[in-house]
């Protein structure tokens, strides 16, 4: 049986950051010398190729040399308790975990920025002025391992050998070995995997529309007005501006320990949808015509949740074939042609954006002529696009290879990792060039919308 591998049909699901290998771009647009050397890697998880999984790497700081059997320990206590919350839980196989062991040559971390420590990526706490706030000094470091080692990472989390209590977000997610650790790690995820807000008062600066944050306070227009009166969701006032709501009172957001409430769950299980394709392969595959013989049998691997909460529908010629990831399908003698398409959603209750689910709805579709197989096609509703280079020094691309818009409309707008739109525009023609040396360094998103949905795309500006 021919097996598709995911690279056939990608080019119609580039639903996540286009898997560039970003080693390459790096020494083609910016021609520096990379002293990285390679450092060991540890595999905590790994459940398929990189491509067709969303990839968390662990990097370590203030750890030396016979220190890193311990980073290996810290990096197992915070796997462990991510894969325990939800929705990481349910979503565990759609992860690959790995782990960098970086020695430094002091160990743990400076207690101010202005303090001396000769540690890999320089991390410090009192960043800002803010003595919890532990900050890697050395980003560019950070990146230049990943690109080299683990070209298509989609999550990075720094830990800091350093006891004191403490992380930050940002795109690198930044976490002390304080016992809280495995609990800071998940709330800095929240940051830096799906854009979320903290849900406590961080002050003015931080205050931005965000996915769980805003000062729309009417019921039928709040950003989480699904969720209304379920699950401990309303429109609370932050106390010390009541100009800013928030969605709950006890989210993993707001303080340690508790879960994610419905809205950042919601956000969360958004992101993996963005990241990943609940289907492995599909087989006949659209390589090569197939000759048909009087029966044919049609198969899909899925990748499933735990609970699986995968809705699947199978249609011949239009007509309900119960089925789940194998049809048979009988010819029809006075038939000439005959239709097969299989149709795929994630059917979570997690998920009350109904949109998303349209946007993420799978299809796949054969054609069976009375000697072959002529066709086999998979798509959704999603825009067809591509960002690039990535990472990022003066202009990023932005280039529309298909849209189902059906008013040809496509907006396109610029944020910043922290949700803060920065611009927005219409597209209007197929490659757009977009100057962004005046950012600065760091993650962004660029989000591309229709009257169907969007699809966002993470680069990093050098
Ligand atoms: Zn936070
Ligand atoms: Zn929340």
């Amino acid at each position: 049986m021919a097996k598709t591998t995911h690279t056939d049909w990608s080019p119609r699901f580039p639903l996540r950051l286009p898997k560039t290998n970003w080693y390459s771009l790096f020494l083609l647009f910016f021609g520096l010398s990379l002293s990285a050397q390679p450092f060991p890697v540890d595999t905590i998880q790994w459940t398929g190729p990189a491509d067709q999984r969303i990839d968390m790497v662990f990097l370590s700081d203030g750890y030396q040399q016979e220190e890193l059997e311990q980073f290996r320990n810290d990096v197992d206590k915070v796997a462990t308790h991510f894969f325990k919350q939800t929705p990481f839980r349910e979503y565990r196989n759609y992860f690959n975990l790995l782990a960098i062991r970086v020695p430094s040559k002091q160990s743990g971390a400076k207690k101010d920025p202005a303090d001396e420590l000769d540690t890999y990526f320089g991390s410090s706490y009192n960043f800002a002025g803010i003595e919890r706030l532990l900050v890697p000094g050395n980003l560019i470091a950070a990146l230049d391992i990943l690109v080299e080692q683990v070209p298509l990472f989609d999550q990075a989390v720094l830990i800091v050998n350093d006891s004191k209590y403490g992380g930050s977000g940002g795109w690198l997610a930044t976490t002390s070995v304080h016992p809280s650790a495995p609990e800071i790690a998940l709330h800095e995820i929240g940051h830096s995997f799906a854009g979320l807000a903290d849900e406590y008062w961080a002050g003015e600066e931080f205050a931005a529309e965000s996915p769980n944050m805003s000062k729309e306070t009417d019921p039928d227009l709040v950003r989480w007005h699904n969720w209304l009166g379920d699950e401990g969701i309303g429109i609370y006032p932050h106390q010390e501006n009541q100009m800013w709501v928030r969605p709950h009172q006890n989210c993993k957001m707001r303080v340690l320990n508790p879960d994610f409430c419905a809205v950042c769950r919601e956000t969360l299980v958004k992101r993996i949808h963005a990241l990943s394709y609940p289907v492995i392969w599909f087989d006949p595959d659209n390589k090569e015509p197939v000759m048909v013989s009087d029966t044919q049998t049609y198969r899909v691997n899925f990748l499933e949740p735990i609970p699986n909460t995968l809705k699947v529908n199978w249609f011949v010629d239009q007509h309900t074939s119960p089925a789940y990831n194998s049809l048979l399908v009988e010819r029809s003698p006075n038939q000439d042609t005959m239709s097969i398409q299989m149709f795929v959603v994630d059917s979570t209750n997690y998920i009350r954006d109904l949109v998303h689910l349209q946007n993420h709805t799978f299809e796949i579709a054969w054609l069976q002529t009375s000697e072959e197989l002529t066709k086999a096609q998979s798509w959704n509703k999603h825009i067809h696009a591509n960002v690039s280079p990535n990472p990022v020094d003066e202009v990023v691309y932005i280039s529309i290879e298909s849209s189902n818009s059906l008013s040809g409309k496509l907006e396109c707008d610029l944020s910043d990792i922290e949700g803060n739109l920065l611009l927005q525009f219409d597209l209007k023609s197929e490659r757009t060039a977009l100057p962004v040396s005046h950012l600065v360094p760091g993650s962004y998103w660029i989000r591309i919308k229709d009257e169907f949905g969007h699809v966002t795309f993470r680069f990093i500006k050098m």
